[in-house]
């Protein structure tokens, strides 16, 4: 479909694929129903190179792509979204603002052991006052001898229950935009670990509370300049939706593959439900759409990797794939009638997995938002 994917992606894509359908896949319901992260699996990705293909080979990446972590992510995502949130967070969250903002100290510390999974990291960015508005976070950074003192918390935020890197906005100037700025930061005193968040869906996924209370840290955990933390995180964000855009894709994927084969087996006035217009249709309208999403979501990609400006693109991939996934797994619910509603069968998990991509890194009102001022400059604002 996508013609201008190279063969490294496509034989990353065949290596994920390969890994999520004989190490995911089977073990999907499983997981779920127990609301059991399978932190192993996701550090075996490391070993595969699938865990942060973007990280450069000098750091013992793959050296790859956006559009290389959007074909994993969409593969993991068809087995279980859940796990796929995990590489999502340290490639797209994680690992992009390090190669993209980190002095060679930082990328020399941090960057190897991510590729490799053998830490995992969490981006700790909203609050419990604010998601949408970033600039209005009010986690504060104090100076203090030779580095920053943290106090504030964090919400929502997924990975943290295990992850070993931190990425912390926080705020060492005044009220805005311009007073934000980011840190990297290992376990240490003062930084806890909260509650697991209980979620709709999602359950192979940790979400967690964050809480900082005397974290110090020294002058070298900024990750670049001083005050320049959010527009680090928006363009760290700016990738990642291209992400959750290839999340939504593999769930809506698996949605569409419940939802044929369902069709073909189950019998009903005399033949294969296959056979009625009213089961055909919304699935093929959720192919037409699907294949619309996944081209949005490389051609995304394809503008970050050439250094193109590409918030706009994401935004619209990531608008559209989040709300094809979230009827594909309608769809595949309904074609499954009663079989559908229960939780013995996948449809219903995807159709509480699907939700989430039209929330998290950015609503879609807040996508709309984004094209909105693309389009309209500073009329919109
Ligand atoms: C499972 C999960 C995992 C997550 N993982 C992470 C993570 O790893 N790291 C992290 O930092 N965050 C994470 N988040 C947070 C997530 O990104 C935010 O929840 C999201 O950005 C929305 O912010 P909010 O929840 O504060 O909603 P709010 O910003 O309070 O928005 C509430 C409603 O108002 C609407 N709204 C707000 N502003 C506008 C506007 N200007 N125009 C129109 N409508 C508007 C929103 O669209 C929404 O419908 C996660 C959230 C969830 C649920």
């Amino acid at each position: 479909m996508a013609t201008h994917l190279t063969d490294d992606h496509r034989a990353v894509q065949a290596l994920a694929r390969e890994f999520a359908a004989n190490e995911i896949a089977p073990h999907a319901a499983d997981w779920n129903a127990r609301t059991h992260v399978p932190v192993d699996v996701i550090r075996q990705m490391g070993d595969l190179g699938l865990l942060a293909p973007t990280i450069p080979l000098e750091y013992g990446g793959a050296g790859l792509d956006a559009t290389a972590l959007c074909l994993v992510v969409e593969e993991v995502a068809r087995a279980d979204a859940g796990t796929a949130v995990a590489i999502a967070v340290q490639g797209g969250l994680v690992a992009s603002p390090i190669i993209r903002a980190g002095t060679d100290v930082q990328k020399a510390e941090w960057l190897p052991r991510l590729a490799s999974g053998e830490v995992l990291g969490c981006y700790a960015l909203t609050e419990p006052d604010t998601g949408s508005d970033t600039a209005a976070l009010r986690t504060r950074a104090t100076a203090s001898g030779d580095g920053w003192d943290l106090s504030g918390a964090k919400q929502w935020i997924s990975n943290g229950a295990f992850a070993e890197a931190f990425i912390i906005f926080a705020r060492t100037g005044g009220e805005g935009a311009r007073g934000i700025s980011a840190f990297i930061s290992g376990p240490a005193p003062g930084l806890t670990v909260g509650r697991e968040i209980p979620k709709m869906g999602l359950h192979t996924s940790s979400t967690v509370e964050l809480s900082f209370d005397g974290l110090h840290l020294p002058a070298g955990a900024m990750l670049g300049p001083d005050g320049d933390g959010l527009r680090l995180a928006l363009a760290t964000l700016d990738g990642g939706r291209i992400t959750v855009a290839a999340q939504a894709c593999g769930i809506a994927q698996a949605a569409l593959d419940v939802a044929v084969a369902y069709a073909s087996e189950r019998h009903a006035f005399g033949g294969p439900i296959a056979r009625f217009q009213g089961v055909q249709f919304p699935i093929a309208d959720v192919a037409a759409h699907l294949a619309a999403a996944r081209l949005l979501t490389l051609h995304a990609a394809g503008l970050r990797d050439a250094g193109q400006p590409h918030g706009a693109a994401g935004a619209k991939a990531k608008l559209v794939a989040s709300s094809v996934a979230v009827r594909a797994a309608d769809v595949a619910v309904q074609t499954l009638g009663g079989y559908g509603y229960s939780a013995e069968y996948d449809a219903e998990r995807l159709y509480r997995d699907a939700k989430i991509t039209e929330i998290y890194e950015g609503t879609s009102q807040i996508q709309r938002l984004v094209i909105a001022r693309d389009l309209l400059g500073d009329a919109a604002r």
